[in-house]
């Protein structure tokens, strides 16, 4: 097992206090907190080597260049793509998704189809109800259970030769429930349709084999990840890279560029106009070794026994109900109480130091689904502990009685 106390000694944030009481942090499906060795290698960053990248001849140049795509490398092989010119940096999450939505623009016609899920964020529902609007597609939605789960019967009875993208998440940000993505992957793929996972929710808990999920893109955030804000990567098959046209104009993603033509740099600089946050682009490559070190496993062990003693625990309140109560799950609660709204019950276990996140978790038609206008969730890290969830319980029994 992982000896919690010294890993939480990495993160300065976790022995800060709120609101007077010690912190319970309990939003990091919203994002995770930093070690401090994310924390200072911004700075090193900065005080050493800034630079901007691919243009320069003199050394900080080459150097932070290096570090840039030394990163990639290292995402690459973290997430098993063939090759370090099918991973993109973006923004994040959001931003690798418009990036392949738009390109399906040029692709996309009248007629066509496009499967998401019930279970998605808005970030994975937006862009492509865009793409629809701008093509003529039509959007179709993979149903759910009440447990949370989606209905694959109904997924197999959606597809057909006019789906041409199927884009599910890995795991669900607002219920934690884990998607069998390899079998839609599997049979979206027998209907000649594209695959987009979205795996903001995954990467803080496992490590995605790209090549083995044989998904055509994968988008997910830094931030969440014990990355910095603002970072994110776009895997894609190359040759879908390939097809699709550049997000964004500008310098570095040029080959070369007259008033007549302009013709695009190879990947994955084709998709990277501008200058990009390097040191954020860095810096995840610095959270990735620090969550290998941890390794998933001891990860995932830590958050199996969060996730089972806080689901023990809440269900001893009376009127409580867990929303996602499906069998695969990620360490995710969302639950209400009887009578009660959850922002009421948010806000007073926040005086008491516990940050949950309450509402709709950009996940408006998964709430409509429940007839409810939200939940609380506590979304737990492996730097949580069994007596930070006992704190949440007393808390809420509290706010319970308060509120009732
Ligand atoms: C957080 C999240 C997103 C959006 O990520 P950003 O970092 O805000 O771009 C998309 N999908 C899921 C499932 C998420 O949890």
């Amino acid at each position: 097992m992982l000896d919690i106390q010294k890993i939480r000694a990495n993160f300065p944030i976790l022995s800060e206090k709120v609101n007077g009481k010690p912190l319970v942090y309990f939003d990091n499906g919203a994002t995770s907190q930093k070690p401090q060795i994310v924390i200072d290698a911004i700075a090193t960053y900065y005080q050493e080597i800034n630079a901007n990248i691919h243009r320069g001849v003199h050394t900080l140049s080459q150097l932070a260049t290096d570090a840039y795509e030394i990163s990639r490398v290292k995402i690459q092989h973290h997430i098993n793509a063939k090759f370090s010119h099918e991973v993109l940096f973006t923004s994040g999450t959001t931003f690798g998704i418009n990036l392949v939505t738009n390109g399906f623009a040029s692709i996309l016609k009248p007629g066509d189809e496009v499967v998401v899920s019930s279970l998605e964020h808005h970030s994975n529902i937006v862009p492509w109800q865009m793409l629809c609007e701008r093509t003529g597609a039509t959007l179709k939605v993979i149903p759910m259970n009440e447990e949370g789960e989606l209905i694959i019967e109904a997924f197999d009875a959606l597809l057909s030769e006019k789906t041409k993208v199927v884009t599910v998440n890995h795991i669900s940000n607002a219920l934690g429930i884990i998607n069998p993505i390899k079998y839609i992957i599997e049979k979206a793929h027998a209907v000649g349709a594209a695959v987009l996972i979205d795996g903001a929710q995954a990467v803080p808990h496992l490590k995605p084999d790209v090549q083995d999920l044989d998904c055509d893109f994968y988008a997910f955030s830094g931030h969440k990840m014990c990355g910095p804000t603002g970072t994110g990567i776009l895997y894609g098959k190359e040759e879908w890279l390939n097809k699709l046209p550049p997000y964004q104009g500008g310098g570095e993603m040029i080959k070369e560029v007259t008033f007549e033509k302009t013709t695009y740099a190879d990947l994955p600089h084709k998709f990277e106009a501008g200058t990009p946050n390097i040191a954020g682009g860095i810096v995840l490559g610095t959270a990735v070794d620090y969550l290998n070190n941890i390794g998933f496993e001891n990860i995932q062990k830590q958050e199996e026994a969060l996730l089972a003693h806080a689901t023990k625990r809440l269900l001893e309140i009376e009127g409580l109900r867990i929303y996602g109560t499906g069998k695969n799950k990620a360490s995710v609660v969302s639950f209400n109480i009887d009578g009660i709204h959850p922002y009421d019950i948010g806000s007073i276990i926040d005086k008491l130091g516990i940050a949950v996140r309450t509402g709709h978790h950009c996940a408006q038609p998964i709430m409509n689904f429940f007839c409810i206008p939200g939940t609380i969730r506590a979304s737990f890290s492996f730097y949580n502990t069994i007596e930070e969830i006992d704190a949440m319980v007393e808390a809420v029994k509290k706010a319970k009685t308060m509120l009732s």
